[in-house]
């Protein structure tokens, strides 16, 4: 048996520890603070396909990411609460932009299979199948293959189907004449998946790794007069708030992306008063009632790099300790396959090719 040790429980650490409890051949310890996890604070969208981003590795690791999902939920037995494969319908308010995204999602979707059907929808089909966007109803797209994903249930369910001990502790790492050890123990493979608050992890290197935190807020009502339930698709509404229906009249309200905000997560009025108001902008009916319907605020750390690309590989000099991190706002779609990528790599030595910048580029005082 190997052992290997994986620092980090949110969804990449939590992935990788799935697939390589499936080799049995591995003893699996799972570190996880859980402090500030973005993956338990996250609820959202997977639907990569209509993103305008040039970067081709994040394209093709969003792009298989998102089709991962349906293999993963039948390996995993993962619930609707997890995953669901709602659709998700995405407006623009001008209408050369719309056509011109109608025409990008038309060519996406053949390479993209996943993405199963895409329509245009106009006032009179938002209001039948999202009632409670009939007085807002601006014509967007719909795309059948976009599944919402609820980090918390999902990396519970993923732990529940693996093998692993899980300690609940902070992991330290020492490295002396090249030897590395997590909490003074030894271990074959060290997995480091510990999204924002890996830099210090990555010091007894002898590495800075260039990373920085972003704060997520992200708001749950519930109130007899929403008019939703968990069969409704995601709405990306353009420069407003996603809505996403997860119940009978539950709506989440997502997200904020703050960059001056460190490691910060308390909730704070202006931000969660900016969701209230997109909100209000696509539900006129619920103004001035929406703060009010608030049950619960999810507040979790993204960590992202200079630019805006994850990033997944080996630490120069150490080739039994990998390292994934940097997904930013779009980790729920890219986690799982990054997850996996990393286990395949220390099953298979399969590596990243095509998927991942040069891990050099996000480290610096390399000699
Ligand atoms: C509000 C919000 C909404 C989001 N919405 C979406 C969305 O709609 N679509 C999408 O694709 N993505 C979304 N994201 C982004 C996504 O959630 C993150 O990119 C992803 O979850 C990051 O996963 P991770 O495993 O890299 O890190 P994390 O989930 O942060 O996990 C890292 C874990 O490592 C632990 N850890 C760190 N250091 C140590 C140590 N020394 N010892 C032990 N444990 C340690 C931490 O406590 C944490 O539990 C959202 C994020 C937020 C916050």
């Amino acid at each position: 048996m190997k052992k290997i040790a994986i620092i980090g429980g949110g969804i990449v650490g939590t992935t990788a520890a799935f697939y390589l409890s499936k080799a049995e051949d591995f003893e699996i310890t799972l570190y996880d603070e859980q402090t500030g996890q973005a993956t338990s604070a996250a609820a959202g969208i997977i639907a990569p396909w209509l993103s305008k981003r040039r970067n081709k590795q994040w394209y093709k690791l969003a792009h298989e990411g998102a089709s991962l999902y349906r293999q993963l939920a039948q390996d995993a037995k993962l619930d609707s609460n997890a995953y669901s494969k709602v659709g998700v319908f995405v407006n623009r308010n001008d209408e050369t932009a719309l056509n011109n995204l109608f025409s990008l999602a038309q060519e996406r979707i053949q390479t993209a299979p996943e993405m199963e059907i895409v329509e245009k929808w106009n006032q009179q089909t938002i209001s039948s199948k999202m009632p409670y966007l009939s007085e807002w109803a601006k014509p967007g797209i719909f795309v059948g293959g976009g599944s919402r994903v609820d980090g918390k249930h999902l990396i519970t369910q993923l732990e529940a189907a693996s093998n692993l001990t899980v300690k609940n502790e902070k992991a330290n790492i020492s490295v002396v004449n090249h030897e590395v050890m997590v909490n003074e123990e030894h271990y074959d493979s060290i997995f480091i998946a510990a999204g924002a608050f890996a830099k210090e992890l990555i010091q007894p290197f002898g590495f800075e790794l260039q990373l920085s935190p972003q704060k997520g807020q992200l708001i749950e009502i519930e109130d007899d007069s929403i008019n939703v339930d968990d069969s409704m698709p995601i709405v990306m509404a353009e420069g407003l708030s996603e809505l996403i229906p997860v119940g009978n009249h539950q709506l989440l309200i997502a997200a904020t992306h703050e960059n001056d905000a460190g490691f910060d997560l308390n909730p704070t009025q202006p931000e969660i008063d900016g969701l209230v108001n997109n909100a209000e902008i696509t539900m006129p009916n619920l103004e001035g009632k929406i703060s009010t319907m608030i049950t619960n605020i999810r507040i979790g750390t993204r960590a992202y790099t200079d630019d805006f690309s994850p990033f997944m590989g080996t630490i120069p000099g150490f080739d039994n300790v990998w390292i994934a991190n940097g997904l930013g706002s779009s980790g729920l779609t890219t986690g799982p396959i990054t997850g996996k990528l990393v286990a395949d790599d220390i099953m298979s030595a399969s590596g990243f090719d095509g998927y991942t910048k040069p891990i050099t580029n996000y480290l610096s005082g390399i000699e």
